[in-house]
């Protein structure tokens, strides 16, 4: 790291008094300027490919409404991606979604490890140490983690405003799927665009399912919420949608769905 580049990580409102805790993985489109943007213009840097466009903004505002603490990524999914396993294809994709990523096209195994330790490994260590200050508190939380999709991949339009990422634990997916179509009309996914139950979510399966935290992965498609009128709009959403769900006291309870 030099200096100008960014933290690896941002927390918001560690001491927010709601049982829930934000994450946003994909949050950052930045590149340590020793990587000199891997090779890629500033356009294509700001394209879905980059980064998940409006799920930072998203993130911020919940935290603001539920006075929740939040922990973003510093740096672009092609850095290396927060939300894959390391090793995987995917953790430092060489192509993504049809764009050639110059800068992961030969990477040794020593220029993978120094990403992982600079980037990876701190963005996660600050998420284990939010839960680990709710479990000094006594309090399990839920776990949302926030990210967006782009609306139109391999030449097909995606329907869906919001989709809602779920494996074995139903507390929060199960709810907020019914809510999100009941109270504002929206067309939901249920494990779509993308579906939790393959293998390559890493952030929930890491961090929220072993402690037995409630925790849901929202996906909210990017011409709506790529706005700030349209981040509003979506808060809107989510903070309607939640509230039945989050004043529930047996949400927080630790329950292991394995
Ligand atoms: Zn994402």
């Amino acid at each position: 790291m030099q200096a100008g580049d960014p933290p690896p990580f941002t927390v918001v409102n560690p001491l927010g008094r709601a049982k829930v805790l934000l994450i946003c993985d994909h949050a950052s489109r930045a590149v340590p300027r020793v990587l000199e943007n891997l090779g890629l213009s500033d356009t294509d840097l700001a394209k879905h490919v980059g980064w998940d466009i409006g799920a930072a903004a998203l993130t911020l505002e919940l935290s603001r409404r539920w006075d929740a603490p939040a922990v973003l990524s510093g740096f672009s999914r092609l850095v290396v991606d927060c939300n894959r396993t390391l090793g995987e294809p995917t953790s430092m994709p060489a192509v993504s979604d049809g764009i050639a990523v110059p800068g992961n096209a030969r990477l040794t195994d020593e220029q993978a490890a120094a990403r992982a330790a600079a980037c990876y490994w701190p963005y996660h260590e600050a998420v284990s140490a939010a839960l680990d200050r709710f479990a000094a508190a006594g309090v399990a939380p839920a776990v949302v983690s926030m990210h967006s999709f782009t609306p139109r991949m391999n030449g097909m339009d995606r329907p869906w405003h919001v989709g809602v990422l779920w494996d074995k634990d139903p507390r929060l997916a199960v709810p907020l799927i019914a809510n999100l179509a009941r109270l504002h009309g929206l067309t939901v996914g249920d494990n779509e665009p993308y579906s939790a139950r393959d293998p390559h979510g890493f952030t929930l399966r890491h961090h929220a399912q072993p402690r037995g935290l409630p925790h849901v992965l929202l996906e909210m498609r990017q011409d709506e919420v790529g706005t700030d009128a349209g981040v509003l709009r979506y808060a809107d959403f989510l903070e309607t949608a939640f509230a039945p769900i989050l004043v529930d006291p047996a949400l927080y309870r630790p329950a292991l769905y394995m």
